[in-house]
């Protein structure tokens, strides 16, 4: 076995493994049964609400977008701070994208200035969910109902989070809206690839099944007939054997992940910061799953820098986002430096420590030591 500790892996238990051999041998390995059945579990775990499984994260916002009738001449208020995916899926609809700088603590979008970036041609606003850790769930839908505003929430990383001890994804009303969860390889539960989206009605979830598959819907006895532009986007019966063994874990992945956080802060110690310069994240174990463990380094160290050092040590280090609205598609758009100056800051010196499963407590120990090694600092007296 490599000593390499990568910044995440998945675990796909045997039994997870046997059941995609039964869907292989079954004859039917594309979306039928076990899609149902995921999408009837998930259901379930988001309080009822209908949910519909999809082939990435990243469609079921684009989706959500279409199901909200967002489009050309419309703006969308989102992060700078995410996987470009978010920010792209508003183009993809041809709506114009606006950004709202963020908060340094919790490093998700600031709803103070999100409120500013309203205009009357505001019509929906994504926010994310970075790390695992929700927004100010209860702020958010005010300001939404007041400027009559969709909400698509980008909680790709945040299925296991809650907000006031109920899970993302299971408040329907005043306080909830579309809500997109990502399945890709990297997040705390996986298909492979793969999403869901979760829908406020029965009319919103058959619009999305129709942008699931190519607009097709049901017409007369057995016919068919294509009343809207979809796409493919449904998710395989393979995939979802994947995602019912993964969901039964949940609660297991979410409290494994609570427990190595709460010891990075142990290990790392109380003067962590003033010693090193080094920001932690906001310590929480109620409401963030703990996708990724971040921190944000001193200036006095570049992130490549402190990944080529830490990779001395075995240790991979990963690197969540960098500022969409640096990349040069939204340069083109009128997009520059200084517009997003903590999300800027942020972006240049943020790097994810190892976080996932089947890691242990030594691994976390060990991510410390090498830290503290590469950030020259006296180890922790205890
Ligand atoms: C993973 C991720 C996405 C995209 O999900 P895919 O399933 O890869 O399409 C979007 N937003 C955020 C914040 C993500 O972490």
């Amino acid at each position: 076995m490599s000593n390499i500790l990568p910044f995440s892996r998945p675990t796909i238990d045997e039994a997870t493994i046997a059941a995609v051999a039964d869907v292989l041998r079954s004859g039917w390995i594309t979306s039928g049964p076990k899609a149902q059945e995921f999408e009837r579990r998930l259901s379930a775990y988001f309080g009822g609400r209908p949910v519909r499984t999809f082939n990435s994260g990243t469609c079921t916002m684009e989706i959500a977008l279409r199901i909200a009738g967002i489009g050309a001449g419309d703006e969308v208020i989102t992060t700078p701070i995410s996987w470009v995916a978010t920010a792209n899926v508003i183009l993809e609809v041809g709506a114009t994208p606006v950004f709202a700088d963020i908060d340094p603590v919790t490093r998700n979008i600031d709803l103070n200035k999100l409120e500013a970036a309203i205009t009357p041609r505001t019509k929906a606003v994504i926010p994310v969910y970075l790390a695992g850790k929700p927004v100010d769930i209860d702020r958010l839908y005010a300001i939404a109902a007041k400027h009559k505003l969709r909400v698509v929430e980008d909680a790709a990383q945040a299925i296991g989070s809650s907000w006031k001890g109920k899970p993302i994804g299971s408040f329907g009303g005043s306080l909830g809206d579309f809500v997109s969860f990502s399945f890709q390889a990297n997040k705390n539960i996986t298909t492979c690839e793969g999403g869901c989206l979760v829908l406020n009605n029965e009319e919103e979830a058959k619009l999305a099944e129709k942008y699931r598959l190519q607009g097709v819907t049901r017409s007369g006895v057995d016919g068919i007939d294509v009343d809207v532009l979809g796409g493919k986007y449904n998710m395989t019966d393979v995939a979802a054997a994947i995602g019912l063994g993964q969901f039964a874990q949940l609660e297991a992945i979410t409290a494994q992940r609570r427990k190595l956080a709460r010891h990075y802060f142990k290990i790392l110690g109380k003067d962590f910061e003033t010693q090193t310069g080094a920001q932690l994240p906001p310590e929480d174990y109620e409401s963030t799953n703990w996708h990724l463990f971040q921190i944000v380094l001193p200036e006095r160290i570049t992130r490549a820098e402190f990944m080529t050092r830490m990779k001395e040590y075995d240790i991979l280090v990963g690197y969540h986002y960098a500022p969409i609205h640096l990349f040069t598609l939204y340069r083109k758009l009128g997009f520059k430096e200084g517009m997003f100056p903590v999300a800027e800051h942020v972006g240049k010196q943020i790097v994810s420590l190892p976080m996932f499963y089947a890691m242990n407590e030594g691994d976390v120990e060990r991510t410390c030591m090498a830290m503290r090694e590469v950030l020259a600092v006296p180890s922790n007296p205890r």
